[in-house]
């Protein structure tokens, strides 16, 4: 997955500083911007300016090179347009961009990863992931509802297909483990987990 900069802004009127209490899921934006350099890295920009003193924020930014978090996880942000409702209080908070110097195709597909980490971390399943449009009826995510780059189903599809590779570390720097084999030959199994610790990864013979 690409690189997430925590860029944590301070509370204000679009961070709320409000503990969220529950969590139902996620919910999927596009920023709607189609300003050159409209990315990840200046949205994360946008909000630690203050946001221009909106109520308004989102906990990650989604471009084709980088993830921007920018509330806790643990957080309200303000970005489903339901006021006090379910999709502002108790989801988190995807936006996808859509500047043009960033590959539409391959943000999506950072998002649709990005998803299936947190989904994986949350204990969420893939029914529990929410456009913007299911909680307050706005044409959001714009793109991804009309098609653009691919359909809603079919990101749908890619976090599940994303969620069925590992490992790879969650957000939250979770691991998990997973089995690589069994061996009727210890030998064997110590040649492997000598091969799997020379590339770099933790392992244990039981
Ligand atoms: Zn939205």
């Amino acid at each position: 997955m690409v690189e997430i900069r925590k860029m944590i802004i301070p509370v204000s009127r679009a961070r709320s500083g409000i503990k969220r209490t529950g969590l139902v899921g996620i919910t999927i934006h596009n920023t709607g911007n189609y300003s050159k350099g409209a990315g990840a890295l200046n949205h994360a920009k946008y909000l630690a300016g203050g946001g221009k003193n909106n109520q308004v924020s989102w906990h990650f930014a989604v471009d084709d090179k980088l993830i921007t978090q920018t509330i806790p996880l643990d957080e309200v942000a303000w970005h489903a347009g339901d006021g006090g409702g379910n999709g502002n209080y108790k989801t988190i908070a995807i936006e996808i961009c859509v500047n043009p110097d960033s590959n539409l195709t391959t943000a999506c597909n950072n998002a649709a990863q990005l998803v299936a980490h947190l989904l994986k971390d949350y204990n969420l399943n893939i029914n529990q992931v929410y456009q913007h449009n299911h909680w307050s009826g706005k044409n959001c995510p714009s793109e991804l509802r009309c098609g653009k780059p691919y359909s809603w189903q079919d990101f749908l599809n890619k976090v599940k297909s994303y969620g069925s590779l590992s490992p790879s570390p969650a957000p939250s720097g979770k691991l998990y483990r997973v089995q690589v084999g069994a061996y009727s030959v210890r030998a064997n199994a110590e040649a492997m987990l000598k091969k799997l610790k020379g590339a770099g990864f933790d392992g244990y013979i039981k």
